[in-house]
């Protein structure tokens, strides 16, 4: 399955005018019509969305297996895998809303490290696993 979804029923019809693309779980789905007309810049940035929604579901997966193992928590537990990336972007905006106001959602760490790596053509190849756990605390 691919990973970016050009011309999307969902981008098309779901986001607000002025908007082009939006990442959904693991998949980006854009209104550009090809691979061609979309800047490299909102692929990078758009898939290193993909690739945090990946790293969020692995490691809350892995603390609520351990939890379902020793805790004996129920298995439905793991639904909450699926959406903990949006739990946690929602929390860390609501959080930062009271230091940064507007620029709240600038300041979100998922957001912060799409934006440092967009231009760099190579950035998913080489950098690590939950980079943007290092931008959590820096100041823009
Ligand atoms: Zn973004």
């Amino acid at each position: 399955m691919k990973k970016i979804r050009y011309n999307s029923w969902i981008a098309n019809h779901l986001l607000f005018k002025g908007y082009s693309t939006i990442t959904i779980a693991a998949w980006v789905c854009t209104r550009y019509k090809g691979k061609e007309e979309m800047p490299q810049r909102v692929r990078n940035h758009e898939c290193t969305h993909a690739r945090q929604w990946c790293e969020c579901i692995l490691a809350s997966g892995v603390i609520i297996w351990i939890l379902v193992l020793l805790a004996g928590i129920s298995a439905w537990w793991f639904a909450l895998s699926f959406g903990m990336f949006y739990i946690l972007y929602a929390l860390e905006w609501l959080v930062k809303l009271c230091f940064y106001g507007t620029e709240a959602y600038r300041n979100i760490s998922f957001e912060r490290e799409a934006n440092a790596g967009e231009d760099n053509e190579t950035y998913l190849e080489n950098s690590g696993y939950f980079e943007w756990i290092k931008f959590i605390r820096k100041a823009k």
